[in-house]
């Protein structure tokens, strides 16, 4: 499968990572939108927030454990935003899960 997340999952296409363990992968947004951008992937491909089932929910589950420890790794100490864009409406660019971990700065309240 041509996905570019699971290449750099494997190791295959480098990336800044901030975080690994069984379950995901953290690492640095190549065009970061905010003073601290990360991306968080799971290793297994789930194409979408619309994709997660109870067979591959443990690989968010994951994630959100590691949520914590990779935002202070990143040095987000003033707190930080959790998006996931999923499908067309939503503008998702690269179709394998991920979840934007966005901060270093006060965000505005509003999305647009
Ligand atoms: P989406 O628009 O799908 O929610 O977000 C995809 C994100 O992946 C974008 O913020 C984009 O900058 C980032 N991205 C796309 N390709 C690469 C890459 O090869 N390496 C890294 N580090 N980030 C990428
Ligand atoms: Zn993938």
């Amino acid at each position: 499968m041509d996905c570019i997340f699971c290449k750099i999952a494997e190791g295959t296409i480098p990336s800044a990572k901030v975080y690994e363990d069984e379950y995901c992968l953290a690492f640095h947004d190549i065009n970061p939108q905010t003073p601290v951008h990360v991306l968080v992937i799971p290793k297994a491909h789930i194409a979408s927030a619309d994709e997660v089932t109870g067979e591959n929910s443990v690989y968010v589950t994951k994630i959100f454990e590691a949520i914590p420890a990779i935002a202070a790794k990143a040095g987000l100490t003033g707190g930080y935003r959790v998006i996931s864009n999923c499908g067309e409406d939503a503008c998702q660019t690269v179709k394998h899960l991920h979840f934007h971990l966005m901060g270093g700065k006060k965000l505005p309240e509003q999305m647009g």
